[in-house]
């Protein structure tokens, strides 16, 4: 979840969101990521992206792309997440990492020091309000602790709400960003927890272009952005497909029909990030 506060931290440019797994035991309770698990299981039996998947799919997509490890659940829940960072470091590609630490350890945090990581967001858990404060334990505090040692300049911490007790003393007080969860991700989240938008009428704009911040699924299937937990615009599958394919074929410009005013589902309706392009 990217607070407004945050956005100018994260460089404008195309970007592939690699969803390392399907299910997360994080379990954030504005991330509907059971939304997400539903509709994927029906799809694909794949669990994890695979190693082997991954470069894959990355060997499609050109290096000017930067690659961001976040997606629809906690990249490190899959065992091969730091390597795939390395591949695509390897590959000439930007990296970007959000994270809550979960699934990590330390020899992660070795390797990942070693690269020019041009954003890297630790999801700092709260206080239990909207995080199973269960996975906060010693082993993530000593992870944490060494995160807020390490040498990645690029490093940053967010916490949605208060952190947890357990944490406040590890992490200064001035590096710790807080924020509240802002995004009903197109209107998917409980509304309980984020009241879902008025629909845009008419043409709109993605304040962010993120319509070309797309997203890859354990099974290669590519969404069309952070936002689209439910599979709602389906572009293409990068085990098939090159990566201009998805932005020629007719999903893609069917979105932007929509954009532009034609009529039919468009999630961008239900989403923060769109702004009626007329506004009188
Ligand atoms: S406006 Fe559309 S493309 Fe932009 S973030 Fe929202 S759903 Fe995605």
């Amino acid at each position: 979840m990217i607070l407004p506060e945050l956005r100018s931290a994260v460089p404008a440019g195309r970007v592939l969101e690699i969803t390392t797994t399907t299910g997360c035991i994080v379990g954030c309770s504005y991330c509907p990521q059971d939304k997400f698990a539903d509709r994927q299981r029906k799809i694909s039996h794949s669990k994890h992206l695979s190693l082997e998947d991954f470069k894959r799919c990355l060997a499609r997509v050109p290096a000017s792309v930067a690659i961001g490890f976040s997606g629809y659940s906690e990249p490190w829940l899959n065992p091969h997440c730091t390597e795939m960072v390395e591949h695509a470091f390897a590959a000439g590609h930007g990296i970007r990492i959000f994270t809550t630490l979960v699934g990590m350890n330390l020899q992660d945090l070795q390797r990942l020091q070693a690269l020019r990581l041009e954003v890297f967001m630790v999801h700092v858990f709260d206080d239990g309000t909207y995080m199973n404060s269960r996975l906060v334990g010693d082993k993530y505090r000593n992870l944490i602790r060494q995160f807020v040692g390490a040498e990645i300049p690029s490093i940053q911490f967010v916490v949605l709400g208060e952190a947890h007790p357990d944490v406040v003393d590890i992490i200064p007080a001035e590096t710790l960003i807080h924020g509240r969860p802002v995004s009903s991700r197109g209107g998917s989240v409980d509304p309980k927890i984020v009241q879902p938008r008025q629909p845009v009428v008419g043409a709109l704009t993605c304040v962010d272009g993120r319509q070309y911040r797309n997203v890859l699924l354990p099974n290669g299937d590519v969404t069309l952005c952070s936002m689209d937990f439910e599979r709602r615009h389906l572009l293409g599958n990068l085990l098939r497909d090159e990566y201009a394919e998805l932005f020629d074929g007719p999903a893609f410009r069917e979105i932007v029909d929509r954009m532009n005013g034609a009529d039919g589902f468009l999630l961008c309706r239900m989403c923060e990030f769109a702004d009626a392009n007329d506004r009188t």
